[in-house]
């Protein structure tokens, strides 16, 4: 039974505009229970949430144990203001107001902290994230803080110095990861943090039409060629397809992550035990 270490139950995998929408004068129920039949049919009892700003998270996880699943959430996700990460959650401007983010989470039952310290990979020219990552010591507070308030860290990051300033920092795990390099896989062992690459998030808009094929093959390339050397290092993966994003459908999303792993690195009994302890990683971390 495979878990999604990675989704975002309030979209829909189709269309964000309409998705948020719907859950903007509170969570819309009949959705999310939508979302988790696909996950109890895809045989899915583990989903690890990523954040929205509407408390769909939140009241999946209540509903979650119908459909047989243990669903963890930070409510919603926290970015800098002005910074991306807006989409799935909350802003703040100076650490006072992370703080209070912080308590915000602890009062309204959050799970974990889900950070983002850049953003998302630029589909019109390979080798970009899009904005300024987070400079390192703000990535450092922010994560002892969520630490020191009993939170473990789920860190939304790309680029191999962000990756190694989050790692260094103490994040639990790596969301994304795109754009590594040696050093940045080798920090990631050396500091056992989980990298979730979440690699359909990519490869399903592959002949969609709605971004250059080029680009987006070289993307998946870049990742597939990084997941075999974590892999071959021992990095602890996990699988984790980011459902909800564009072209990721909620239960299917997570069978199609696992299918991108096996086409990377083979369908073997020793890879499937590599995504187990990825996964019991994550399920005992967050
Ligand atoms: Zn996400």
């Amino acid at each position: 039974m495979p878990g999604e270490c990675h989704a975002h139950i309030f979209m829909d995998g189709e269309d964000y505009r309409a998705a948020a929408a719907a859950h903007s004068a509170g969570p819309d129920e009949r959705r999310i229970r939508e979302h988790l039949e696909a996950y109890r049919q895809a045989g899915v009892t583990y989903v690890r949430d990523g954040g929205d700003h509407y408390g769909a998270g939140l009241l999946a996880r209540e509903l979650a144990p119908e459909y047989g699943i243990v669903y963890r959430t930070p409510g919603f996700a926290i970015h800098r203001e002005g910074r991306y990460g807006k989409i799935v959650g909350r802003g703040f401007s100076d650490r006072k107001e992370y703080g209070g983010l912080l308590r915000e989470i602890g009062r309204c039952g959050g799970n974990f902290v889900k950070i983002m310290t850049t953003g998302i990979m630029d589909f019109s020219a390979d080798g970009q994230v899009t904005g300024e990552a987070l400079p390192r010591e703000e990535v450092v507070w922010m994560t002892a803080m969520a630490h020191d308030a009993g939170f473990s860290v789920m860190a939304h990051t790309n680029g191999a110095q962000a990756v190694i300033d989050a790692v260094e920092a103490g994040v639990d795990s790596v969301e994304h990861g795109n754009y590594q390099n040696g050093e940045s896989l080798r920090c990631i062992l050396e500091h056992r943090a989980v990298w979730v690459p979440t690699m359909v998030t990519v490869k399903n808009l592959i002949g969609d039409g709605r971004y250059g094929d080029g680009i987006l093959e070289a993307i998946h390339r870049g990742q597939a060629k990084n997941i075999q050397e974590a892999a071959s290092m021992g990095v602890l993966l996990a699988a984790g397809s980011d459902a909800g994003a564009y072209r990721v459908p909620h239960g299917q999303g997570i069978l199609q992550e696992y299918q991108a792993f096996f086409d990377v690195l083979g369908d073997t009994p020793a890879v499937r035990q590599m995504l187990r302890r990825g996964e019991e990683e994550i399920r005992r971390r967050f």
